[in-house]
């Protein structure tokens, strides 16, 4: 609780002053009617004494309006301060999530991050706007009603402390379980989205499975959570609210027992009393406001606590610094030297058991082995997602972890297995390698990758929308989208996860001279599937088992390697059997 409420203070640093300000204000606002009771007392007497009241009513209306004046700027200072500190939050927390390192974000869900970044953040805002000040005004407040009693009749004092003994008391019982509750609606909640996330990103997947019914229950189970955790929360804040209306009423009754006898007795003047009542009835708003002050603060506090998580994921570590953009054309070979990778938190063998091989600088290198082999993880390596163990990965001659990573990822062309398109325009999605993209290189992209019918044929042509992932185009024009935007990258490295495998022959062998030509000038690797891949590539890497079994030609494969020549002859089958 202590490192979040400083996690809090952290946040609210930057606005300090405005903070203060409005803080000040709004206590300054509360402080004015303070002396309503003074000017109500001084009024009563007026009347008593026969003179004129209007002195201190008029008084009374100057406070009045002047406490209404403060308390408005300072809520609006207040809430300004919220709302900066949301924005902070929000951009750093997102600043933080999109350089998060690939390995914690495979363990995270996506829908909960976002609720992080949504709602979680949103709290802090009714945190420092409301909590934050409702607590120190409260505080304040009710210190200074305390004092004025005391001034007023001492022994009635006595009486209204008990009230405050017994909501002090129900307080610090009830705020610890508010807290729990409140984290865990906030949990509940995080979960929610998580569950609604998955059900989206794969709608289809849920309707073909007919599983609407089962996805929807997982949902509503989740917000079921929430809603109990909040009812529990309800319940508990009910509570303190009863306690508080109720010792004040107790206290009134104290005051007005003991209060009367003194009047009687001529110990206490009728004005005096009045006041003090005044006071007594006077103490239900900064109490309220402590508690809710409080209340408000456990909550937001979990919420800190939530975002705190997230900023303390391991992010990606850049590198050394990037020298600037360099203008160095040309291909970049690869070696795997003995390298060993297990992904984090995976118990089964490693991914990489020692794989060793040379991908050189100009011409196609193709990854062949079965399912699971260890070939995509050789992309994910090679484009730092994840950080080898042992051994040794090399760049263009460097050592891979010497590569500042930007300058690595810039000179990287990488086409994943499964061809994401993002959600935006054909045209967002080309230039997304490369923003600079004229539209000449991105017409040229399009040729190249026969795109340009497509386009031509499309209403609104590169502006068209792709819709979510890219659900309006087929696989194989989003295999061709994600080719043109590596290639409009001008990558030195080119990583192809089998782009191929939706295409029809035409545009397969189309794609394969693009490819072709593009390996004199630069690197690539391909991951084939397909035998008309690997028979084009220069050399071959046969992988099984996160090991390389061999690594040649296919002609000398196929003499000397059992798995390869049982790879090809089942491709060509395959091959055979679909023309
Ligand atoms: P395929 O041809 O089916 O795509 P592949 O040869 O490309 O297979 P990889 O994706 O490199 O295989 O996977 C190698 C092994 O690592 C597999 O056993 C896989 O289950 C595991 N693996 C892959 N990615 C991860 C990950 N992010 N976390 C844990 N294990 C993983």
């Amino acid at each position: 609780m202590r490192a979040d409420l400083l996690r809090l203070l952290a946040y609210a640093r930057p606005h300090a002053r405005r903070l203060a300000l409005g803080g000040a204000l709004a206590v300054a606002g509360s402080g004015a009617a303070l002396a309503l009771p003074v000017m109500a007392e001084h009024a009563v007497r007026a009347f008593a004494e026969h003179r004129s009241p209007a002195p201190a009513l008029l008084l009374l209306t100057g406070v009045v309006l002047a406490g209404a004046a403060l308390t408005a700027t300072g809520t609006y200072l207040l809430c300004r301060t919220g709302e900066d500190v949301v924005l902070g939050a929000r951009e750093r927390l997102v600043a933080r999530m999109l350089r998060l390192d690939v390995a914690s974000v495979d363990r995270l869900s996506p829908g909960d991050l976002l609720t992080r970044a949504t709602g979680d953040t949103t709290l802090l805002r009714t945190v420092l706007s409301r909590s934050l000040v409702d607590t120190a005004t409260g505080a304040l407040t009710l210190v200074g009603t305390v004092v004025l009693m005391g001034v007023t009749d001492a022994v009635l004092l006595g009486a209204t402390v008990l009230a405050l003994v017994v909501v002090g008391a129900v307080l610090g019982l009830l705020a610890p379980r508010i807290r729990r509750a409140q984290s865990e609606a906030q949990e509940a909640v995080g979960e929610m989205g998580a569950r609604l996330d998955r059900a989206l990103q794969s709608f289809r997947t849920v309707k073909a499975n007919g599983a609407e019914g089962r996805e929807h229950a997982a949902v509503a189970f989740a917000a079921r959570r929430a809603r109990d955790r909040g009812l529990t929360v309800a319940r508990w804040t009910s509570v303190s609210d009863v306690a508080t209306h109720a010792s004040v009423q107790l206290a009134f009754l104290c005051v007005l027992g003991v209060g009367g006898a003194r009047v009687a007795s001529g110990a206490l003047d009728v004005a005096s009393l009045v006041a003090f009542l005044l006071y007594v009835f006077y103490l239900v708003g900064p109490l309220g406001q402590l508690t809710e002050g409080w209340i408000g603060l456990t909550g937001g506090l979990a919420a800190v606590g939530r975002l705190a998580e997230v900023a303390d994921l391991p992010g990606e570590r850049p590198g050394p610094a990037s020298a600037g953009a360099v203008a160095v054309r040309g291909g970049l070979g690869v070696t795997f030297t003995d390298v060993v990778l297990r992904y984090p938190g995976d118990d089964r063998p490693p991914a990489h058991d020692g794989v060793t091989f040379a991908a050189p600088p100009h011409g196609i290198t193709a990854l062949v082995g079965p399912s699971g082999a260890g070939k995509s993880t050789v992309f994910a390596l090679l484009e730092r997602f994840y950080d080898h163990g042992s051994g040794r990965v090399t760049v263009g001659g460097r050592d891979i972890r010497g590569w500042p990573l930007t300058d690595l990822r810039a000179a990287l062309g990488y086409v994943e297995q499964d061809a994401p398109v993002l959600a935006g325009t054909l045209r967002e999605n080309l230039r997304y390698a490369a923003p600079d993209a004229s539209e000449e290189e991105v017409r040229e992209a399009l040729v190249r990758t026969r795109l340009d019918d497509l386009v031509d044929r499309l209403p609104a042509g590169l502006d068209t929308p792709v819709g979510h992932r890219g659900v309006l185009l087929s696989g194989g024009e989003r295999q061709r989208v994600a080719l043109a935007r590596a290639l409009l990258g001008r990558p030195r490295l080119l990583l192809l996860d089998e782009v191929t495998s939706h295409l029809d022959a035409v545009n397969e062998q189309r794609l394969r001279e693009v490819v072709r030509d593009l390996a004199d000038d630069a690197t690539v690797l391909v991951i084939a599937h397909r035998l008309s891949t690997v028979v084009d590539a220069d050399t071959i890497v046969v992988l099984e088992n996160g090991r390389v079994r061999a690594q040649g030609t296919h002609a000398d494969l196929l003499e000397r390697d059992a798995l390869y020549a049982e790879l090809a002859a089942t491709q060509l089958v395959a091959a055979a059997t679909r023309e």
